[in-house]
Parts: C-alpha cells; sequence; structure tokens
C-alpha cells in the first residue's frame, strides 16, 4: 500500500529539535541565532513567504529581522546593506529573496553574502562544496528532500534516481546530493530536463523518481514502474470552481494516478513545501554553529 511521506510531520519535527536547542542557549544566557531577510519590492508573494519565515523564526526562538526595501533601490545599495550584515555578529543567516527587480544583478547579490552567513546555499562557494561533498550549507529544498529520506529510511544507495529539472535551486544540487559516495545518498542519478524527446522512457526506470517541473499534473502514472518512490516537488495553482479562492495548489506529478502505483509519495499541499522552511531554520542553525563555535 503507498505511504504518504508527510512533511508538514517531519518539518514540525525539525523546528521542534530547533526550539529544543534554542531553549537551551536561552537559559545559558548564550547568544541565540539570527536570521535576516532582505525583500526588494513589492511582489505579494515573496511579501508572504518572507512574513512567513519571519513568523517560523520567532516561533523556534531565533532573532529574526526583515529588511523590507523600495523596488527603486540599487544593487550598490542592496550590496552595501549586505555587506553590513556579513560584519554584524547579531545575524547568522542572510536570505536576499528571490526574485529581484530587473535592474539587480541575482548572481552578485549572491556572490555579495559571505558563504558562512549564506543560508540558502546558493553561493559559488557552497554550491561547489556540495558538488565536490564537502560539508557546507546545502540549499533548503534539496536538503529537505534529503531528511524527508532519512527519516523515512527510504534506502537510496544503488538506487536509480531520475530527477526531472535541473534548476540551481532544485533539480541539480538534489542530483548532485545524491550522487555523493555517502551514506543517505550513492545513488545512480539521471537528470532530465525539456530536451529529452521521451521522458517516460528515463522516467520509466526510476526507483525513485524527483519532479522538479512547474508544470501541473505532468507525471502521469503510466510514465512509472510499480512500487517507486515519487519526491513532487512543484508548486502549482490550478483553477478550482469549487474552491472560494477560486484555484487549488497541485505538484508536478498527477497525485490521484500515481498514489496508486508508487511505494511512497509526498502530497502537494504538505510534503517538500513544508520542508523548505524547516530547512532554513537549520542551516541558520548550522551557521550559527559555524561562526560562534556554540
Ligand atoms: P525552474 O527553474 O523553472 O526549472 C524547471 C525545470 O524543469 C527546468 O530544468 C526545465 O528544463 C524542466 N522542464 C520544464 N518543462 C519540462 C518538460 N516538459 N519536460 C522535462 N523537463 C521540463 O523551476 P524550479 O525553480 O526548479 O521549480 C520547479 C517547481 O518546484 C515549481 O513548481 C516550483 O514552484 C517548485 N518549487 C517548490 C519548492 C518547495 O519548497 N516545495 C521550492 C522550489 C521550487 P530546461 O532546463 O530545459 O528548461
Amino acid at each position: 500500500m503507498t505511504k504518504l511521506i508527510d512533511g508538514k510531520k517531519i518539518s514540525q519535527e525539525i523546528k521542534e529539535e530547533i526550539k529544543l536547542f534554542c531553549n537551551k542557549l536561552k537559559e545559558e544566557e548564550k547568544q541565540l541565532p539570527g536570521l535576516v531577510t532582505i525583500l526588494v519590492g513589492n511582489n505579494p508573494a515573496s511579501f508572504s513567504y518572507v512574513n512567513s519565515k519571519a513568523k517560523t523564526c520567532n516561533e523556534v526562538g531565533m532573532i529574526s529581522k526583515v529588511e523590507q526595501l523600495d523596488e527603486s533601490t540599487s544593487e550598490d545599495e542592496l550590496i552595501s546593506l549586505i555587506k553590513k550584515y556579513n560584519s554584524d555578529e547579531k545575524f547568522h543567516g542572510i536570505l536576499v529573496q528571490l526574485p529581484l527587480p530587473k535592474h539587480i544583478n541575482e548572481s552578485n547579490i549572491i556572490k555579495s553574502i559571505i558563504p558562512e552567513k549564506d543560508v540558502d546555499g546558493f553561493h559559488p562557494v557552497n554550491v561547489g562544496k556540495l558538488v565536490i561533498g564537502e560539508d557546507t550549507i546545502i540549499p533548503c529544498t534539496p536538503y529537505g528532500i534529503i531528511e524527508l529520506l532519512k527519516r523515512y529510511k527510504i534506502d537510496t544507495s544503488g538506487k536509480h534516481v531520475v530527477v526531472v529539472g535541473r534548476s540551481n535551486i532544485v533539480g541539480k544540487p538534489i542530483a548532485n546530493l545524491l550522487l555523493q559516495k555517502k551514506e543517505e545518498a550513492n545513488a545512480i542519478v539521471t537528470v532530465v530536463h525539456s530536451a529529452a524527446k521521451n521522458i517516460s522512457y528515463y522516467t520509466k526506470q526510476a526507483d525513485i523518481l524527483i519532479a522538479a517541473i512547474g508544470s501541473p499534473n505532468f507525471i502521469k502514472a503510466d510514465m512509472l514502474k510499480n512500487e517507486v518512490v515519487v519526491i513532487d516537488v512543484g508548486i502549482n495553482r490550478i483553477e478550482d470552481k469549487n474552491s472560494t479562492k477560486g484555484y487549488k495548489i497541485v505538484g508536478d506529478v498527477d497525485f490521484d494516478e500515481v498514489s496508486k502505483i508508487a511505494s511512497y509519495i509526498t502530497p502537494v499541499p504538505g510534503g517538500v513545501g513544508p520542508m523548505t522552511i524547516a530547512m532554513l531554520l537549520k542551516n541558520t542553525l548550522i551557521a550559527y554553529k559555524l561562526l560562534t563555535n556554540n
């Protein structure tokens, strides 16, 4: 029978673990981990992400600060602010909410955060360390996937993992993580993208399928083999006349069909999504430990 991978439950467990750590720091009157989130402009989705990150930080007992900057902020002004936080000992994590307004070069911004405080794990130094298998700050969504597989005791060693999607934030890092000759990795990894002529040829071979495409219900049951483990990263809004909002959120995998043949599957919502914020807090804690030796 198909088992649901409950990201909501696991993310709650991780937040509780972090809360315990922060409570202990408080008792010992030690400095608390701090995260600063920088938002440029008025994108409503970004605004809601930033607020929910700040709220979750406070819930676990971390220090959190939101810097909300005007849409017209220049690249130099943003870099100056980041540099200020690079040397501010109260903050161990710096997160610049993406996407940025078009006049700001995203890559320059990512590189201006010192790698030790890069809690998104996007800095080239952290990406390089990930690829060569060194300890580093791992991007939150792939880190969340690794944690789900680990806590559900899903063995990846020698298994064929097929990742659909090659973005820098999901596809490439998760493929590289699972490829490492390490415990909780050691997989045979195939990465598929839009140039693939016959996607099913690849997906049908998957023991573990990771979908990070951005296309609603794209992966169907006849593209997979029985007993496959399915990790659905997609978050897509589709019209739903039965909902008061007029829409609902679905993944990249056709859950109704695929849940009938999979051994494990993440739901959307409630699978990978909640893990991303939990792993951001975990990364802030890792950065804190790195910077303070606590
Ligand atoms: P992205 O940067 O748009 O990348 C999508 C990838 O899918 C690209 O590599 C693209 O190929 C590939 N692709 C698109 N259509 C395809 C097709 N028909 N066949 C095969 N490959 C195809 O997206 P992303 O940032 O990785 O995000 C993917 C999804 O995950 C989105 O729904 C996003 O909202 C969601 N997401 C969720 C979380 C979370 O916390 N749960 C975090 C991040 C993203 P090319 O490279 O050839 O264009």
